[in-house]
């Protein structure tokens, strides 16, 4: 079924609003197996909405049309839809009593730009608005079905879940061929988006069942996966598979699927493992940590930590020597290392976590220019581990990277420990 959206108002055309009622029900076909065609935003211009309309129309099966059926002078869709179908307006008699009723709850006359509410072309199918006064008509146009909806978010989301999502699902089930479809979202943290491509690439050759899809989500990459089949046991099936191949491929780099946030998973890993995590936070200055306490349960893991953001709070709370910051600088693998190894002493914890790095825009040396950043992870009986990363884009960016590169160490840690 070949389904398009148009929406109607100046307003969505000038950057005064955003275009909310699409996305919602793109999400709700989505789930009946109908991916819409094309969305699309019309200003209230008599002759674009009638044309719009009318293309639509030669294009697809249905279109559901949003905006433009209030009492003000703005709102015409309604006589658009009459040109465009090459109909009269007609008053709806059950429509203007129910204005009427309306109006008189309120204490109010029905005056006329009120009433042309009422009006809606010849032929329409009228459904009554169970939370608002204009009313839902359907146009039939060729072979293409017209829902016409009021744009008032309640009023249009009452009427697709009550009225068009109903009527398009009856039409889905009479089509002899249907499509099922399966999906997962696979979230993998440390590889780049075009070596995600790449690795994935001979994986979407072999599964011809599953369109592979990438989104960014920095720091992280997703792969989607979408299995498309016959039957609902079919796309499971089909979906399993390639969900299989790209987990043996991508291995440690997917931390989890669907729902699953990074440190929520994070946070498990280290519950699981009954371990305890203390911070030295310098160029994230606290994001680690605002990152992990946004886990509940966060208590169970994280002790504590410091912003220790000058030399003189890197020696007093993470115990770096000042010889040694004297020696190679804040920004230095010594540092990072005795941060890592200062907190977890002072907090008494499983792990330290620490992070020293220039963020820019200013800074820097030649050696260690804007974005570099160390990384390490102590633990006890066990050699810390301390990792440089030079680190692309804003300061932003550097910092967004550094703390999911710090707990990346971690992680891995926390994994190799769990399955050797
Ligand atoms: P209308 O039905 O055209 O009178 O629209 C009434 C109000 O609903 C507008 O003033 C907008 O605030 C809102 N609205 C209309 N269309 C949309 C849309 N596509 N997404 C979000 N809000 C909308
Ligand atoms: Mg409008």
């Amino acid at each position: 079924m070949r389904v398009e959206l148009l929406c109607t108002g100046d307003e969505l055309v000038t950057g005064l609003t955003t275009d909310t009622n699409s996305p919602s029900l793109e999400a709700r076909l989505f789930e009946l197996g109908v991916k819409v065609r094309r969305v699309v935003l019309v200003g209230d211009v008599r002759e674009d909405i009638t044309q719009a309309l009318r293309e639509a129309a030669t294009r697809a099966d249905v279109v559901i049309v949003s905006g433009g059926l209030g009492p003000t002078a703005d709102d015409f869709t309604a006589e658009c839809a009459a040109v465009a179908a090459g109909v009269p307006l007609v008053e709806d008699a059950g429509t203007l009593q129910f204005l009427r009723e309306r109006a008189a709850k309120r204490g109010r006359e029905l005056t006329p730009n009120v009433a042309r509410m009422a009006r809606v072309p010849e032929g329409s199918e009228v459904v009554p608005n169970p939370v608002g006064a204009a009313p839902l008509f359907i146009v039939r146009m060729g072979g293409c079905r017209l829902f016409f909806l009021p744009g008032v978010p309640s009023e249009y989301r009452a009427l697709v879940n009550g009225e068009v999502l109903p009527r398009v699902r009856a039409e889905l089930e009479k089509r002899p061929v249907r499509t099922y479809r399966a999906f997962r979202l696979l979230h993998t943290m440390g590889i780049p988006e075009s070596v995600l491509d790449v690795r994935v690439a001979p994986l979407a050759r072999a599964h011809p069942r599953v369109v592979f899809g990438f989104r960014t989500h920095a720091p992280e990459n997703q792969l989607k996966l979408m299995a498309e089949a016959p039957s609902q046991a079919e796309a499971e099936a089909a979906l399993a598979a390639a969900e299989a191949a790209a987990r043996q491929e991508l291995g440690r780099a997917v931390y989890g699927a669907d729902g699953d946030t990074y440190h929520g998973v994070l946070g498990r890993l280290l519950t699981e493992a009954k371990a305890t995590l203390a911070l030295a936070e310098s160029c994230t200055g606290g994001l680690i940590a605002t990152q992990l306490t946004g886990v509940p349960g966060a208590s169970n893991f994280l002790m504590g930590g410091a912003v220790v953001y000058t030399e003189k709070m890197k020696t007093a709370w993470a115990g770096v020597p000042e010889s040694l910051l004297a020696r190679h600088g804040a920004v230095s693998r010594p540092v990072a290392i005795a941060m890592a190894e200062g907190i977890r002493a002072a907090c008494e914890t499983t792990y330290g976590l620490s992070v020293t790095g220039f963020a820019g825009p200013t800074g820097g040396t030649p050696e260690e220019p804007v974005g570099t950043v160390y990384c390490a992870l102590a633990e006890a009986g066990a050699a810390t581990r301390c990792e440089r990363f030079s680190i692309p884009g804003d300061r932003d960016m550097v910092r967004l990277f550094a703390a999911s590169n710090a707990l990346e160490l971690l992680r891995e840690r926390l994994l190799t420990v769990a399955a050797p």
